[in-house]
C-alpha cells in the first residue's frame, strides 16, 4: 500500500519536468506524468478520479502525495464603459490579489499579479501603497488564468504579468508559472504573446535573458519585456521609483540591450505621462535616442487616479480636478498635452501607442489595483 506523504503539494505548481521526476520517484512511468498533466492543465480536470487513461492505484498514488487547489474568487466587478472585469481572488493566506479581463481590438488580454502587495513602493501606484503581503506561489499565478478562463468561458489572446507586484521579486514562481501556461500539453499560451513587466534590478534582466534561452525552455524563449520607465531622468526616475536609486537607467539600458541582442525580442517602454513633468523638450529628446538603442514600443500611458495621498511633485495629478479623461479626442483640452506630446515623438520617427485606460471606472487601470478594499490600508 503506497505511503501517504504527510506533506502533500499542489500538484498546479509542478512544470511537466517537475512532475516527470515526482511520478518516477512514485515508481511510475514518466510518461503518466504527460497524462496527469493534460488532463489538469488542458482539460481543467480538478480531481485525480476524474483523470482520464490511467490506473486506479495511480490515481490514489497521485491522491496520496499532491492536491489540486485552484484559486477561489471573491468578487467580480464589470466596467460599464469597456466591459473590462476585475477579479477578486483569495489566497488561502487571506489575502486578496486582483486580476483583469481587458478588451481592446480583437485581443483579449489577462493581467495577472504575481505578488500581494509590492514592496517597490511606486509613488504612482496604489499597490505600492499598500506595502509587502506575500508571494504568490506558480499555482496560484497560473490560476488567475483558469480561473478568468472557466468564469468568462473567453480564453486570452494576450497574459501580461502587469498586475499587483513585481514579477522579477517573484523570480523562480514567475518562470515556473510561465513554463506551465506555454507548454503544449497544458493551455499552450504562445511565449510571443506574454509580456512580463519589471521596473528594472541590475542582474536580473541578464539572469531573465539567460533563463529563457535555456535549451529545456525553449517553450517560454519569446516572452517579451515591458520595462517601466516613465522618466528618462535618474532623478524624477527615483522619485517615481525608490528601486532605481541602485538600479540606474545606464544599467538597466545595457542590460535591455543584451536582452534583445540575445533574443530579438521586442522591448516596450511603459511611460506614465505627468504633464510638466516628464513632457519636456528633453524628455522626448532622450526617448528618441533611447527609441533607437533597440527596436521598441513607447507606450504613453495616462496617469489614473488612486485612492492614496502622493508625495510631491504628483500629488496635484489625483485631485478631483485635474482627472483627465482620455477619450481618444486629440481636440479635447484635456487630451491637448498628452497628444501634442505623442505627436512630436512620432514625428521624431519614434514608435508611440497611447495606452488605453481600460478599467479605469473599476480601478482597474494600470496603477490602480490594490485589491481597492479597506482591508489594505498603507502602511
Ligand atoms: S508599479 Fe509594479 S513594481 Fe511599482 S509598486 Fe506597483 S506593483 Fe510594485
Amino acid at each position: 500500500m503506497e505511503k501517504i506523504s504527510s506533506m502533500k503539494v499542489n500538484i498546479l505548481n509542478k512544470t511537466l519536468t517537475e512532475l516527470e521526476n515526482g511520478v518516477l520517484n512514485l515508481g511510475q512511468p514518466k510518461y503518466r506524468a504527460e497524462q496527469v498533466f493534460k488532463s489538469i492543465h488542458k482539460y481543467s480536470v480538478s480531481d485525480f478520479k476524474g483523470i482520464k487513461g490511467i490506473p486506479e492505484n495511480l490515481k490514489q498514488i497521485l491522491e496520496n502525495h499532491y492536491y489540486i487547489d485552484n484559486l477561489k474568487l471573491s468578487d467580480l466587478k464589470e466596467s460599464p464603459n469597456d466591459k473590462t472585469k476585475k477579479f477578486l481572488f483569495e489566497l488561502p493566506s487571506g489575502n486578496k490579489i486582483e486580476t483583469v479581463l481587458i478588451f481592446e481590438k480583437e485581443r483579449k488580454t489577462i493581467c495577472v499579479s504575481t505578488q500581494a502587495g509590492c514592496n517597490v513602493g511606486c509613488e504612482f501606484c496604489a499597490t505600492g501603497k499598500i506595502g509587502f503581503r506575500i508571494n504568490l506561489e506558480a499555482s496560484q499565478i497560473i490560476s488567475q488564468i483558469y480561473e478568468v478562463i472557466n468564469i468568462t468561458g473567453i480564453f486570452p489572446t494576450n497574459i501580461v504579468y502587469m498586475g499587483m507586484g513585481e514579477p522579477f521579486l517573484n523570480y523562480e514562481n514567475v518562470i515556473k508559472s510561465l513554463l506551465i501556461i506555454t507548454n503544449k500539453n497544458g493551455i499552450g499560451i504562445p511565449s510571443g504573446r506574454i509580456t512580463v513587466s519589471t521596473v528594472g534590478f541590475k542582474d536580473k534582466l541578464r539572469k531573465f535573458t539567460g533563463d529563457i534561452l535555456k535549451k529545456e525552455n525553449q517553450s517560454i524563449k519569446n516572452i517579451k519585456l515591458a520595462f517601466s520607465l516613465h522618466s528618462t531622468d535618474n532623478g524624477f526616475r527615483e522619485k517615481l521609483i525608490p528601486t532605481s536609486k541602485k538600479n540606474p537607467l545606464k544599467d538597466i539600458y545595457k542590460e535591455l540591450s543584451y536582452f534583445y541582442s540575445k533574443t530579438k525580442n521586442k522591448v516596450t517602454y511603459e511611460y506614465i505621462f505627468f504633464e510638466g513633468l516628464n513632457d519636456k523638450k528633453e524628455d522626448i529628446n532622450r526617448l528618441t535616442r533611447l527609441s533607437k538603442m533597440i527596436p521598441c514600443n513607447i507606450n504613453i500611458i495616462p496617469f489614473h487616479k488612486i485612492g492614496f495621498k502622493l508625495n510631491e511633485p504628483l500629488e496635484k495629478f489625483n485631485s478631483k480636478e485635474s482627472e483627465k479623461n482620455i477619450d481618444g479626442n486629440k481636440n479635447s483640452l484635456s487630451n491637448k498635452k498628452l497628444f501634442e506630446f505623442i505627436e512630436e515623438l512620432k514625428s521624431q520617427k519614434v514608435v508611440v501607442n497611447l495606452r488605453a485606460s481600460s478599467g479605469v471606472d473599476i480601478f482597474a487601470a494600470c496603477g490602480q489595483l490594490a485589491a481597492g478594499r479597506t482591508d489594505n490600508i498603507a502602511r
